[in-house]
């Protein structure tokens, strides 16, 4: 089948006006001229979506899909707050209610052109279902946590155990990898024994690091409200914890947990030299500009990671701690607070940051060769976003219009691997209007 538009943005070419995609069996097998490739196939099966861009489906290249119902309730909290108001609500829940939460944050997904997603989950079976629910692609990181070395052959037992779990029942378009959570989290030797699990195993790795200041007063001088009130919350309070006097990054290089298939979550508290660390091991970055900016943490420093050739793709994070699960508006987030901060407009653009937010998210997770752009040989992961109702008009810039013009409810049509998820702006897979009145309902219980 051929969809055209008036314009298709392959990211690995320049935009083509009046262009068209050709998917034949779930994988694109030409990119061109909508005129030659008609031209080419008169028999074949044509839809002209007219006044919009085509594009390759966004990777979110972080998220936590099982914390959506969470939205919105920790709206105003520092970093340190936010973790002690969210960990005992997250105790709250039970397991049908995460799958009810994960499924609102795949329906966001499809429904706002994400075809891709690099989730962290706790109970993995949520996102998992979800994702097979709502057809979504992507990396299920299972959750790993544990401060207590005596503790650490358990850990690995368990990891072990759920990672079995959640390979028997993915989705082909899912793949599973490990997470271990963060610095203040998981002990130096459970860095160092998730990181050889990983190696052994061929495991992606996503971690979270460098994000709060909270976080590097922890690592480098053993004190603040992550030594005190969150390990009490823990229950890690007996256990010994001494200052380091090193970074984030540092600290990880130490304990052997930085390497090519290791992702970094934020890496917002990074020093010239701690890129330079990340640059030396090859780390991913998953870059969340908007959670970042909400919690307080600051700015990540993406244009020094992008002249390193580090791997970047842009995350929303979870629900919790971002509000929409909006790809356009992160994409404008991450140039407008470069800009911001450095007080130039040359730092990053339109053209690079559609790049991070498709093909470089797709690169960070070690998709590239499957999805990420639109090439022949890649498999069908479209997106149609409307210019018709756009406020964005006249339209001679399609990157432009998209990246400072576009926003998720432009999003009308879906495909997910060749199968049509999402058109005219109605969910093909779920019913989505079902799955908000029980979130509705579990909202109701989190506000107790
Ligand atoms: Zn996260």
């Amino acid at each position: 089948m051929i969809f055209e538009a008036e314009w298709v943005v392959p990211i690995s070419q320049q935009p083509i006006r009046q262009g068209a995609v050709r998917v034949i069996d779930g994988q694109i097998t030409e990119v061109g001229l909508a005129s030659e490739l008609r031209r080419d196939h008169p028999d074949e099966e044509t839809r002209n979506f007219e006044a919009a861009v085509l594009l390759p489906g966004f990777v979110n290249a972080h998220v936590h899909l099982e914390y959506s119902v969470f939205r919105g309730l920790f709206d105003d909290c520092s970093f340190g707050d936010w973790m002690l108001r969210f960990m005992p609500a997250k105790r709250t829940l039970g397991e049908k209610e995460y799958l009810t939460s994960a499924l609102v944050g795949a329906a966001e997904c499809v429904s706002s052109g994400i075809t891709t997603v690099g989730d962290t989950v706790s109970d993995g079976r949520a996102m998992v279902n979800a994702a097979k629910t709502f057809g979504l692609r992507g990396y299920a990181f299972q959750e790993a946590f544990g401060m207590d070395d005596t503790l650490i052959r358990d850990c690995l037992n368990g990891l072990e155990e759920k990672l079995w779990r959640l390979r028997a029942m993915a989705p082909p378009l899912v793949k599973v990898g490990i997470s271990p959570h963060a610095p203040y989290t998981v002990s130096g030797q459970l860095f160092r024994a998730l990181s050889a699990y990983a190696l052994k195993n061929g495991l992606k790795v996503m971690t979270h690091m460098a994000e709060s200041v909270e976080e590097v007063t922890f690592v480098r001088n053993g004190s603040g409200v992550l030594a005190h009130d969150f390990r009490e919350l823990a229950g890690w309070d007996d256990l010994m914890w001494m200052p380091t006097g090193t970074s984030v990054v540092k600290y990880l290089e130490q304990w052997d947990a930085l390497d090519p298939d290791v992702i970094g979550v934020h890496l917002v508290q990074v020093s010239p030299s701690d890129i330079d660390v990340l640059a030396k091991y090859d780390v991913a970055v998953a870059h969340c500009p908007k959670s970042n900016a909400k919690l307080g943490c600051g700015i990540a420093p993406v244009g020094d990671f992008l002249e390193r050739g580090l791997r970047v793709g842009i995350g929303t994070d979870s629900l919790a701690s971002n509000n929409i699960l909006d790809m356009f508006d992160e994409m404008r987030m991450v140039i407008f607070l470069q800009r911001a901060d450095q007080r130039r407009t040359t730092c990053i653009g339109a053209e690079q940051v559609l790049q991070m937010a498709t093909l470089g998210g797709a690169q960070v997770l070690g998709l590239a060769d499957e999805v990420g752009s639109l090439e022949a040989g890649k498999r069908a992961d479209l997106v149609a976003v409307d210019m018709k109702h756009s406020h964005f008009s006249p339209i001679d810039d399609p990157a432009s219009a998209v990246v400072y013009g576009a926003n998720q409810e432009d999003v009308f049509f879906t495909m997910i691997d060749g199968r049509v998820v999402y058109d005219n702006k109605q969910f093909l897979t779920a019913d989505a209007d079902e799955i908000r009145s029980e979130a509705t309902a579990i909202r109701s219980k989190l506000r107790g």
